[in-house]
């Protein structure tokens, strides 16, 4: 990784404090797209490591790279694993369900008409009878009734029709601490040699996924931070652990809608992102935002709703999947759903109302005493001189509306705190004269003016974790 002193050249006045977070995918798979993304306001890139080869992947970071210092603005790249995502395997045509009906499900044989369902996951070992199976992402319901020699026998609780590699959803299984998949953690392995920021793991049930894969993590020397992304009833059940536990959490509403109540999906999304601002972990909120952008230049009105409530409720950032993976208008879908971030906190500006965690740690008090100053003060910005990036989210998770200057020695720690609320990474070096060459930069790039007032959070050690001990007020010549 270099060490360039690569800066956001984006007026403080048309910077959003809501972040972007776009997929590339068949749709957007050559540099010039990639480009017009993060030109456009995509602040972190997802690869959907369900499909796609390895080259296909080194390809996509070096153009994202590229373009992000062509741009100006580091931007963060997440490595979004598959998870034990089920899915039914290979037959032709369809295969045509009823209400009542006997299906059995076996792991990878190939199909012969009326026997077996193929499954690309061996569903036996893991599922118990009365437990739930849904297919084709919840589309036909069943119930299982018995296991034996490999065979999941189920009843189907409704009539529809079945497609070959369609998702399984298994609401009620546990597995056992078991969800990294061989091909999970051979994803971590090429990660681990590549310039990732992020690994997102998929269908966590327990904030001990988290520690596995951050022990993974760290026996490869893989500097990424962990997003938890939320999709099962048993991560619903622990979700104050897997926060605390996670860098950053996804509500990852696609499967969560199947796994749990449709309809409980919006308040799960509102206690994450509560969760997410008492522990200062950026929260994520994912998956159909304009889904009808895939087919139409415009969204539907509820899509353009739904982006404006994730802002008011105070997440990080908003997502889009298919929208720029496979769209016909993926620019567009990024130019829109920046529009509705812009005007939804320029005219109704966040009011925090979660209750707030008692936090009198040295990073918290000092987050809170560099606000208040700030405000009264009216600065124009918060500048945080950061190493790990801590002191830049304990700032943000207060959600000043003055935006934070996050300032930094490490690429990575600039790269991850793109996705995190308000904060503009700022890269240059550990030296005494740090400090001018920042309000210098600040001036020269016109992020700020003559007479401006910036808040400076900082430590005596430039660069030494959790030193932060120093609050000044610089007027900028
Ligand atoms: P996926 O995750 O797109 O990887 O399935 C997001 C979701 O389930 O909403
Ligand atoms: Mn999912």
């Amino acid at each position: 990784m270099q060490q360039t002193e690569s800066a956001p050249s984006v007026p403080l006045e048309q910077f959003k404090r809501t972040k972007i977070i776009a997929t590339v995918g068949p749709a957007t798979n050559n540099y010039e797209a990639i480009l017009e993304l993060i030109k456009e306001g995509a602040n972190g890139l997802r690869l959907n490591f369900s499909h796609g080869s390895f080259e296909e992947r080194s390809q996509q970071i070096a153009w994202i790279r590229q373009a992000s210092e062509e741009v100006g603005k580091p931007v963060a790249i997440i490595e979004d694993l598959q998870g034990p995502k089920i899915r039914l395997g290979d037959f032709d045509g369809t295969i045509e369900v009823e209400t009542g009906m006997d299906l059995s499900f076996e792991y990878g044989i190939t199909y012969e008409p009326g026997g077996h369902i193929p499954t690309q996951y061996d569903l036996a070992t893991k599922v118990k009878v009365g437990e739930r199976i849904y297919l084709f992402d919840g589309k036909v319901k069943s119930i299982v009734t018995s296991v034996s020699d490999g065979i999941v026998y189920a009843k189907a609780q409704n009539s529809g029709t079945l497609v070959k590699r369609k998702g399984m959803n298994l609401p009620d299984t546990d597995f056992g601490g078991d969800i990294i998949t061989e091909k999970d953690k051979a994803d971590i392995e090429y990660g681990a040699t590549q310039d990732i920021d992020y690994v997102a793991l998929s269908f966590v049930q327990t904030s001990n996924d988290i520690v596995r894969l951050r022990t993974m993590l760290n026996d490869l020397n893989f500097d990424a931070k962990i997003i938890a992304k939320i999709e099962t009833m048993a991560a619903v059940a622990d979700l104050d652990a897997i926060v605390q536990e996670a860098d950053a959490i996804m509500i990852a509403r696609g499967d969560l809608a199947v796994e749990t109540p449709l309809e409980s999906v919006p308040v799960v999304q509102r206690q994450i992102v509560g969760l997410g601002l008492r522990y200062a972990k950026p929260t994520i909120v994912a998956t159909q935002m304009l889904g009808s952008m895939t087919e139409n230049p415009e969204p539907s009105r509820a899509e353009v709703s739904d982006v404006a409530t994730a802002v008011f409720i105070g997440a990080d950032c908003v997502m889009l999947s298919d929208e720029t993976a496979n769209g016909k208008y993926p620019h567009e879908a990024v130019k829109t759903m920046k529009r509705i971030v812009l005007y939804a906190e320029h005219h109704a500006p966040l009011k925090v109302t979660y209750e707030k965690h008692e936090d009198h740690s040295r990073h918290a008090s000092i987050s809170k005493a560099v606000i208040r100053l700030a405000e009264n003060i009216a600065a124009k910005a918060i500048v945080a001189e950061t190493k790990s990036g801590a002191t830049a989210l304990q700032i943000a998770g207060l959600r000043p509306e003055i935006p934070i200057i996050a300032v930094t020695s490490q690429v990575r720690t600039a790269q991850q705190l793109s996705i995190a609320y308000s904060i503009k990474g700022y890269i240059r070096p550990d030296d005494a004269k740090a400090a001018t060459k920042l309000t210098d930069w600040l001036r020269d790039n016109e992020v700020l003016h003559s007479g401006d007032i910036v808040v400076t959070a900082s430590g005596q050690y430039p660069g030494v974790i959790g030193t932060t001990d120093t609050i000044k007020v610089r007027v900028l010549e």
